[in-house]
């Protein structure tokens, strides 16, 4: 049976604020099909995790017979150096770890520490279990910042979402660690699923309110294909802004550069920032500057991309550098991709598109 096409999408976000107009890129710059730069590197270095999230991997798909990928196939720090160092060379500015959870692979203070030595900033998206533990061995290896994910500020909610009887008190105590050794400024994510957490959204904003820390909301995404997404469960993000302001007033705040995910709003009377990522109802594809790189060294240039670009064979099969930064090159100008701005029946139906676990956020 055909599928119906129904656009879900209910606006596309393709320009700045005023004074924030698109700085023409410099000339011999590597730009894709529509005219984006490649600017900022997601580099996944694990697809394990100690969370089983119920919107990213489910305990009955992610469960003990589920195939994670064995160590020889994951990228080698070296590996993944060489990678982002070409990566550098061609203009990318942000290099982002991420995973699964990127602080369960081992001595990742040492990738930190060989990635500070580019001149780029390195940031880190973690669950926070593990940073009260790490949070000074990746400061001092070169660790920027860390944006710190929390679905809920009520224990049995939160517990509810990442599925393993996580205590919210102990990704407190990690933000906390990670304050105090200067991995700031903290944001703090939250991916709102209703019926799920939504019922956090004034909780949160009232704990993190004049802390320092910058919540953001994240609208439910139908990355991967195991997590059941459907449409009704997203709240999209001007219901979470308009719940949040009716408490609290909130101003809009103008986006920090182009190609900015989150829209940011600020308390009217003081109380900090906070930001809402509208990927599903706001897509923001026309100023999408970003490319992962997956744990085992596929290169996808979209979230929901279908496959990637296998440069792990390049780099074993002893390729050079030169070589390797023209495939990098060709796979970025080859770039088409705006699959949020496009979402449709179809293009949702259940199929093969990567987990997230496996990509990377
Ligand atoms: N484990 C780390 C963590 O949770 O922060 C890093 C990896 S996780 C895949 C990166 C981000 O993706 C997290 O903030 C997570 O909440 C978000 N995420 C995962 N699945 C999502 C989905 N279906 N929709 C929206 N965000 C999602
Ligand atoms: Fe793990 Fe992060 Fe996915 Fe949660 S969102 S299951 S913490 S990888
Ligand atoms: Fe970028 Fe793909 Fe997300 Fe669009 S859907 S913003 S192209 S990653």
């Amino acid at each position: 049976m055909k599928a119906r096409i129904i656009p879900i999408v209910r606006s596309v976000r393709t320009t700045l604020p005023p004074g924030r107009d698109l700085v023409a890129p410099p000339e011999g710059e590597l730009l894709d099909l529509r005219q984006r730069r490649v600017r900022d590197l997601r580099i996944s270095v694990t697809d394990r995790c100690n969370f089983r999230c119920v919107y990213c991997m489910p305990k009955e798909i992610f469960d003990d017979d589920y195939a994670f990928l064995p160590r020889s196939k994951l990228l080698s720090f070296e590996e993944i150096m060489r990678v982002a160092r070409i990566f550098v060379d061609q203009g990318v500015e942000k290099i982002r770890l991420t995973g699964g959870e990127p602080l369960l692979r081992k001595h990742i203070e040492n990738l930190i520490e060989q990635l500070a030595q580019l001149p780029v900033e390195i940031t880190l998206t973690t669950n926070g279990s593990l940073l009260r533990k790490k949070a000074r061995a990746l400061k001092d290896a070169g660790l920027h910042r860390v944006t710190v994910s929390l679905d809920g500020i009520d224990d049995a909610v939160f517990k509810r979402m990442n599925d393993v009887d996580y205590a919210v008190a102990d990704v407190l105590d990690g933000i906390a660690a990670a304050a105090e050794v200067g991995l700031a400024p903290i944001k703090v994510n939250c991916v709102v699923k209703r019926g799920a957490n939504d019922d956090q959204i004034l909780p949160l904003a009232r704990h993190f309110r004049g802390s320092g820390h910058i919540l953001r909301f994240i609208e439910y995404m139908d990355v991967g294909s195991s997590n059941g997404w459907r449409m009704d469960e997203v709240v999209p993000s001007a219901e979470v802004v308009a719940r949040i302001h009716a408490e609290f007033p909130l101003q809009a705040v103008d986006a920090n550069y182009l190609g900015e995910v989150a829209e940011r709003w600020r308390y009217a009377d003081g109380g900090g920032e906070i930001g809402v990522i509208s990927s599903v109802t706001q897509a923001f594809c026309a100023t999408c500057t970003r490319i992962r790189l997956s744990t085992e060294g596929q290169l996808y240039t979209c979230l929901f991309a279908q496959s990637g670009h296998d440069l792990r064979a390049m780099l074993r099969q002893g390729a050079g550098d030169e070589a390797m930064r023209r495939e990098i090159a060709a796979v970025w100008r080859g770039r088409d991709d705006r699959y949020s701005e496009i979402r449709t029946a179809a293009t949702i139906l259940p199929g093969s598109k990567v987990e997230m676990s496996y990509i990377g956020g």
